[in-house]
């Protein structure tokens, strides 16, 4: 596979890694890590005007509404590094912003070439995401964002497959054994 020009979605609940693996795989193959939630938490860090507007939703470990989201994620995409490919982590997260990708995508006559489902057994998720938990986040919150994890992303799972863009990988091994996973799911394509 060619180091640029790939279009890739990672999937994957809260505490599946997909954040740590974003970035690495991002490094690797010469495009963009795009990571929602950072950009999210940078707004709030700044305390622009998105930032004032998402900073409780988040906090209780809510989704931020999908015309906003819409927003942020038209405008990161036509930033020039992210032209010819990007590994977007922790969107799309319900399928009106998988539908809004692809929209965005059908602009610039792209569309995905890899979805990535990092896979993760439950409990190994919730002692995760208590282990780094941040400091304002209760174990209420974590198991919120499951919840909605389960609600409103687990849908895009088979969203992808019947597009046969998905491919699923094993989560809960090594750091750099998952990696390899993603690049070997990527390379069969
Ligand atoms: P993350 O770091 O990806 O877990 O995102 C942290 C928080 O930011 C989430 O719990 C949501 O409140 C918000 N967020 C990030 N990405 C999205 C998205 N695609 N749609 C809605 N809310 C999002």
């Amino acid at each position: 596979m060619a180091a640029g020009g790939s279009r890739v979605v990672l999937l994957g609940p809260p505490g599946s890694g997909k954040g740590t693996q974003a970035i690495s795989l991002a490094e690797d193959l010469g495009i963009p890590a795009i990571s929602t939630g950072d950009m999210l938490r940078q707004a709030v860090a700044e305390g622009s005007e998105l930032g004032k507007k998402v900073e409780a939703v988040m906090a209780a470990g809510e989704l931020v509404d999908d015309a906003m989201m819409a927003a942020v994620v038209k405008e990161r995409l036509a930033k020039s590094d992210a032209g010819s490919g990007f590994l977007l982590d922790g969107y799309p997260r319900t399928e009106s912003q998988a539908e809004t990708l692809d929209g965005i995508l059908a602009t610039i006559s792209a569309s995905l070439d890899h979805v990535i489902l990092i896979e993760v057994p439950e409990q190994k998720l919730i002692a995760r995401a208590l282990g780094r938990k941040r400091a304002d986040d209760s174990e209420e919150v974590i198991q919120e964002r499951l919840r909605v994890y389960h609600e409103k992303t687990a849908p895009l799972i088979a969203h992808y497959r019947a597009r046969n863009l998905l491919r699923e990988v094993d989560g809960d091994q090594s750091i750099a054994d998952v990696k390899t996973a993603i690049r070997t799911a990527m390379d069969s394509r």
